[in-house]
């Protein structure tokens, strides 16, 4: 055992000197002193949705924005001594505040996309989920032929609802935020919407809606990833890599999905 730690102290004492010398040693270090000074003083402007339970909704109680979205950033903004300022807009407000660089990141249980690596930087994922449809109960699939669907601006479930529009004969209406879509689906002005399971399914499960879901298994699984315009605030991915890791290891990640049923 001993002789196995040992060797284990050696190899890092001599990876960490060759990566001193690689890095040209002390000029490196001044500079990431002063880097990481800069990025200690600044406080980060977070954007994220305001509509999207459990991820992130008000609390009407204590008039907060509360969620698993907030309290994960929470945890790692103390873990990391990271400042930052949250604005609760919507989905597309946010994903344009990014884009814009009005915002510095965004944490909307945003899922990870090809597409959208286009134009963003994402963290580590740190949730999975899928896309699902919801109607009143007893809707089939079928039954959406010739009717209009509901779907969110800007979401994966909007490209999921155009995907299989023609299959099933719908058209879509875009609504900004999920609480207008589930009600567009209640009055009937629309048949069903397209929402992330995890999120409709906790709707449902905390009687909110009184909708079912329709569809199969949830559609194109991926995970949610904290987000920063591309090439920008590359520290700040850092840090929540580094963060969520602890998190995760120290069990305050489990807590937070556990204290919202998960
Ligand atoms: N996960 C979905 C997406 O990224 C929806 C996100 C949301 O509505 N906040 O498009």
């Amino acid at each position: 055992m001993k002789k196995v730690l040992a060797l284990i102290l050696a190899v890092a004492m001599i990876a960490s000197v060759a990566m001193l010398t690689a890095c040209g040693g002390n000029n490196a270090n001044k500079g990431n002193a002063t880097d990481a000074k800069a990025d200690a003083d600044k406080t980060y402007i977070i954007y994220s949705d305001n509509a999207f339970a459990p991820f992130e909704y008000l609390d009407t109680e204590t008039n907060a924005y509360v969620g698993v979205d907030m309290d994960i950033m929470a945890a790692i903004a103390e873990d990391q001594g990271i400042k930052y300022e949250m604005h609760n807009e919507g989905f597309d407000a946010s994903m344009g505040a990014v884009q814009s660089g009005q915002a510095d990141a965004m944490i909307a249980g945003m899922t990870i996309t090809d597409e959208r690596k286009e134009t963003f930087d994402f963290s580590e994922p740190y949730f999975d989920d899928g896309q699902v449809i919801v109607a009143k109960a007893g809707t089939k699939m079928e039954d959406l032929k010739g009717k209009t669907v509901a779907a969110k601006t800007s979401t994966v479930g909007g490209e999921y609802a155009e995907s299989i529009k023609d299959q099933y004969g719908f058209t879509i209406n875009y609504y900004e935020g999920s609480d207008n879509m589930y009600q567009a689906v209640a009055t009937g002005a629309d048949v069903a919407c397209v929402e992330d399971f995890s999120v409709i399914g906790y709707a449902i499960k905390t009687g909110q809606v009184n909708l079912e879901i329709i569809s199969e298994e949830p559609a194109n699984v991926k995970g949610y990833g904290f987000a920063v315009q591309k090439g920008k605030n590359a520290e700040l991915i850092e840090k929540f890599n580094t963060g969520l890791a602890n998190i995760k290891a120290s069990g305050k990640y489990k807590e937070i999905l556990a204290k919202y049923g998960y």
